[in-house]
């Protein structure tokens, strides 16, 4: 940052990190569009860091086909396809390993984070902000989406140990220091915009109206969204389990009242009986239904024990085409 004086005249440098799934029809307007928006600050250099995530169709034809035209254009490919969360942090760690960049952005390649308010992301940055995250003025997803994303970050909200902002996806910017720091979260169920949270350092909002996909469909389908939404909520938060603790004593306290209120008719009221069956049946199903739910939270957090103790690679890259890439591959 501080450097030796000779060191000061070196521009800033700024990587894009962008992961693609299936984005062959966006990616040529995506790049000509951030191409035109970053030509607006000569006094930067950028470099253009694209992820392959497995895509299936002409998507790492077009990116290499790029690079020919653009020697900043870098592109990774991976072995499969392991999800944005991944594809992103590949990105990242390529330029924490090498010393890439001085601030990092990241963003998606289908037009719905328009390239123009990076250009924002960065003067914020300029003006000392470590962290510029994007947070949706509004956004132009089905009634379904919004209302589903509604309700997970009202729990995360009320769940997660460190407070993660609302409506924030993963379009922001961050400096070096807290990418290198990102470096070093390695965990398997990874939830990005709740690391970045944890990380800290001065973190900012940037207001922005979210477009809508270019062309092409989500490569975010409900299952994987409520995957996603699994990994931000037992990722940042033991309350589920605190819960079930919690709803157990109840349930006994309640039985306990009920146990005393069977005495009494027994004691003091012999004359009437107590009424059995249909009370012990239903409250036989609504125990072991609590029971199966609670195993079932108990199993979430011991699933992703599991997947930690495993230890495998984080992802696997088949491919690096980068000016300054470093030949050593490195375990994730
Ligand atoms: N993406 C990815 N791997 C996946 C799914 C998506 O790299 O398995 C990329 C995708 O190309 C896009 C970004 O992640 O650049 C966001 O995905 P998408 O637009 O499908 O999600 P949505 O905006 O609908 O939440
Ligand atoms: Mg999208």
């Amino acid at each position: 940052m501080e450097g030796s004086p000779g060191e000061a005249a070196r521009p800033k440098r700024i990587a894009y990190v962008l992961p693609v799934y299936n984005e062959e029809e966006n990616i040529a307007v995506f790049q000509t569009a951030l191409a035109e928006a970053t030509a607006q600050r000569p006094d930067l250099e950028f470099e253009f860091v694209y992820v392959d995530d497995g895509s299936r169709d002409a998507s790492l034809e077009q990116l290499v086909a790029l690079r020919q035209q653009d020697p900043r254009v870098s592109v990774v490919q991976f072995s499969r396809n392991f999800g944005h969360q991944l594809a992103v942090t590949a990105g990242l760690d390529l330029v924490a390993e090498t010393d890439g960049a001085d601030a990092v952005i990241v963003m998606d390649t289908d037009l719905q984070d328009p390239p123009r308010v990076s250009l924002e992301m960065i003067e914020r940055w300029e003006g000392g902000v470590d962290v510029v995250y994007a947070q949706r003025r509004t956004r132009k997803d089905t009634f379904f989406k919004r209302a589903t994303a509604w309700w997970f970050y009202w729990a995360l909200d009320r769940l997660a140990s460190i407070e993660i902002p609302r409506n924030v996806g993963d379009f922001r910017l961050m400096d070096a220091r807290v990418v290198a720091e990102i470096a070093r979260y390695r965990e398997h169920d990874r939830f990005l915009r709740g690391i970045v949270a944890h990380v800290g350092f001065r973190q900012e909002a940037l207001p922005f109206d979210r477009d809508e996909r270019y062309a092409g469909k989500t490569g975010y389908p409900l299952k994987k969204m409520l995957n996603f939404a699994a990994s931000g909520i037992l990722g940042f938060s033991t309350a589920p389990l605190k819960m079930i603790s919690r709803l157990g004593f109840a349930i006994s306290a309640f039985s306990a009242l009920l146990a005393c209120y069977v005495l009494f008719v027994r004691l003091f009221r012999p004359e009437e009986s107590v009424p059995g069956w249909a009370f012990l049946g239903v409250g036989m199903f609504m125990l072991s239904g609590i029971q199966l739910v609670m195993m079932g939270v108990i199993g979430s957090y011991l699933g992703r024990v599991y997947v930690e103790a495993q230890d495998r690679p984080l992802y696997t890259i088949a491919m690096v085409a980068r000016d300054s890439a470093s030949a050593v591959p490195r375990r994730h």
